[in-house]
């Protein structure tokens, strides 16, 4: 493994390469514990109406906050590992049960629990493709809803990009249970890969997300623009709403709006915030709003 490097020298493989791989393997080994040791965690971040600025939802997204990398993992990082180690369906039952259990705490919180507000707070997550292909999840995803007390709408899964082809047949029953249970799907990052259309003409989704890339390269970006009124016009003929993600300033968010995006994720709305966070700083003012629209209501 030793080779000839540049200008003379004998190197081995660039160091870095040699740490890139010790990182993994180290937050390989160390997953399995994260995972049943109350190591992993959620992070908050809010979805928007773009028109009016009410809160729509939020979704729900993985860290590893003391990971072996001595600093906060994100998921890009250790959902590989976690993937090589086989854990990634034990991940997305962690992932339900700890959403649906937050949520279901906020749902039951404050005076204003029978109020138009957090009763109808919807907690997107993410689940990896696999167990998309499971039979078994619909009557998990069932049970755990019922454990929770939450409401199948108030519940959406997020369905990855990176799905092969060859592996769609199998998701479209499971989408379907899902479906039939009343928990809604949105199809992640669409329009930022080469599969997303073929996604869509395939799977049952009652909502886009617009991939981060799309806002990424406006207003200035000609393709970026003929992409977006493409996914718009799309998404209004089969009558679902388009979620625009990765809004980090308001130039996009104002064009992303007026190009027919119904709702809006992103830095310039909200970062994704640890729970307690999050309850302060978003569910808070967003109730105290609410409220004071209804308290205006004439007759009420
Ligand atoms: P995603 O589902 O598309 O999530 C959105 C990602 O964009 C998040 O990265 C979020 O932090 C980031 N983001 C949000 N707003 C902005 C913005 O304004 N600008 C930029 N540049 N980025 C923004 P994160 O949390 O690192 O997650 C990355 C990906 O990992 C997710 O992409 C999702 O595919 C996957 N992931 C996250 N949580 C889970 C999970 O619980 N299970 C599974 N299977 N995958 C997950
Ligand atoms: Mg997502
Ligand atoms: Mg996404
Ligand atoms: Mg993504």
């Amino acid at each position: 493994s030793v080779k000839r490097g540049g200008r003379g020298g004998v190197a081995g493989y660039a160091p870095e390469m040699l740490a890139a791989a010790q990182q993994r393997h180290r937050l390989r080994a160390a997953l399995p514990g994260a995972l049943a040791g109350d190591g992993l965690a959620l992070a908050w971040q809010p979805q928007f109406a773009l028109n009016g600025g009410a809160l729509r939802g939020v979704e729900a997204l993985l860290r590893w906050p003391a990971s072996p990398l001595g600093r906060e993992a994100r998921p890009d990082e250790f959902l590989p590992e976690a993937k090589a180690a086989a854990l990634l369906p034990a991940i997305d039952l962690w992932v339900l049960d700890t959403a649906l259990a937050q949520v279901a705490a906020w749902h039951g919180e404050g005076r204003w629990q029978d109020e138009v507000f957090l009763g109808g707070l919807t907690v997107a997550i993410n689940i990896s493709a696999a167990t998309l292909r499971d039979l078994g999840f619909p009557a998990t995803v069932e049970a755990a809803l019922r454990r929770h007390g939450v409401p199948p709408p108030c519940l959406e899964i997020e369905i990855p990009e990176e799905v092969a082809a060859a592996e769609l047949d199998a998701m479209v029953p499971v989408l379907e249970r899902l479906q039939a249970l009343g928990v809604r799907l949105a199809l992640d990052d669409f329009g930022g890969g080469m599969s997303s259309l073929v996604h869509l003409v395939r799977l049952p989704v009652d909502r886009l997300k617009l991939d981060r890339s799309i806002a990424a390269g406006l207003p200035q970006g000609q393709r970026e623009l003929a992409i977006l009124r493409a996914v718009v016009a799309l998404a209004q003929s089969l009558g679902i709403p388009v979620l625009a993600e990765g809004l980090e300033n308001e130039v996009q968010a104002r064009l992303l709006a007026r190009e027919g995006c119904d709702e809006g994720q992103g830095f310039l709305l909200g970062r994704p915030l640890a729970a307690a966070a999050f309850r302060q700083e978003v569910l808070r003012p967003a109730m105290a709003t609410a409220f004071a629209r209804e308290q205006a209501l004439p007759g009420t």
